[in-house]
């Protein structure tokens, strides 16, 4: 098998596993008891708290764990909305995932007003349109780091600085970007920032939502006191100090993965377009995350080409793991342009650092079996 749909989600790495292991087994206390077992696991949360709070130049009483990026992106919104009573309106793009989309259509049925902004055809935010979107009662931007889709990256700094200047709470969904891209809350003026720990070789059912001291939310969970009484519920301890290794573990190899990470994916990409003239790349061919390959074939080609790599053992995807199974085609692949029949149509291939140079060979001769059978 190869696994080339490392935006779906990520193996946990061999040290992310050995680390939380004993969480389950040995040191199962719950962090809020006062016996030993306990209290290591309070220490142990503290201790990923911090290491994540590093990563991304914030203070660990900034970090609130979650059970992944969809509670976080929830939160975020819903946490603020409820937080300003006299500013009601939110602004978006029309390419985020549909943890941020479904949330905003969820608030507009409740009488909220949001501005969904465009993209341009390579995908990345329409910053005039995006100013003049702003309100007086504009409580919030939510603008994604990275697509789910394209990979492209968004220009988080300059809408960061835009907020601010304009007295705005700036969220951004950064599930893809975090742990693959530098992010220094500070410099990019963020207030919100949502991640999940299996985009980056922990396990699935973690996260957390970095959220600027200053900033007033309401809570998301009510219950106990976990979580400064932010967020309740038993933590999931060996999920978070998984979360805390593997931010370790990327922190210290990111620019070694990203150099051979990219260099994997032009080398795909460059067979591809050698052999299929007028394959069209989708997204910015720069501002994209380093893994991240999304085509569409100059041939008539269905959706059944993912399905048939399936069956030649290559794991792709035809767009995100949360959209398999809709028809209509990509809403982001919509959004930049382009007609129904490719937006359905398209491949996508996402490399991790675990891939090698000889699986790109392997995936290339493959695609090129399966086009043939396809396009017969
Ligand atoms: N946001 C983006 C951009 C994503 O890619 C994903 C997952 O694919 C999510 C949010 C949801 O994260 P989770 O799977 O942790 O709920």
């Amino acid at each position: 098998m190869i696994y080339l749909d490392n935006a779906a989600t990520t193996p946990v790495h061999p040290d992310v596993l050995q680390a939380l292991v004993p969480y389950f087994v040995k040191n199962y206390g719950n962090p809020s008891g006062i016996y030993d077992i306990a209290r290591t696991n309070k220490e142990a949360i503290e201790k990923a708290r911090k290491i994540i709070a590093d990563s991304l130049n914030a203070s660990p009483e900034e970090i609130y764990f979650t059970s992944g990026g969809t509670e976080a992106d929830n939160w975020a919104i819903t946490g603020i909305i409820q937080k300003n009573k006299n500013k009601k309106h939110i602004i978006t793009s029309k390419i985020e995932h549909h943890a941020i989309l479904n949330t905003c259509i969820h608030l507009e049925k409740l009488g909220y007003p949001v501005s969904y902004i465009n993209v341009n055809q390579n995908g990345i935010v329409d910053i005039d349109e995006l100013k003049n979107a702003i309100r007086p009662d504009t409580a919030l931007i939510s603008i994604m780091s990275a697509n789910n889709e394209t990979g492209v990256l968004q220009p988080v700094e300059e809408i960061g600085n835009i907020a601010k200047e304009r007295g705005i709470c700036f969220h951004t969904d950064a599930v893809q970007a975090y742990m693959h891209q530098q992010i220094d809350v500070k410099k990019s003026h963020i207030d919100m920032l949502s991640a999940s720990a299996h985009k980056f070789n922990a396990p699935k059912g973690t996260g957390f939502l970095y959220i600027r001291n200053g900033i007033d939310l309401e809570p998301f969970m009510h219950g106990g006191k976990q979580e400064a009484g932010q967020r309740a519920g038993t933590e999931n301890v060996a999920g978070i100090v998984g979360m805390g290794k593997a931010v370790e573990i990327a922190n210290r190899n990111q620019k070694k993965d990203t150099v051979y990470v990219r260099n994997m994916r032009d080398y795909l990409l460059y067979l591809l377009e050698n052999e299929f003239p007028g394959i069209k790349l989708n997204g910015d061919r720069h501002k994209r995350l380093p893994g991240n390959i999304n085509i569409n074939f100059p041939m008539h080609i269905d959706s059944s080409l993912p399905v048939l790599l399936d069956m030649e053992g290559v794991c792709v995807s035809g767009g995100s793991a949360c959209t398999t199974g809709n028809t209509t085609g990509s809403h982001v692949l919509l959004a930049m342009g382009l007609d129904k029949q490719k937006a359905s149509s398209a491949l996508r291939i996402t490399i991790g650092p675990q891939n090698t140079m000889e699986e790109m060979d392997m995936t290339f001769d493959k695609i090129k079996k399966c086009i043939s059978i396809l396009s017969y």
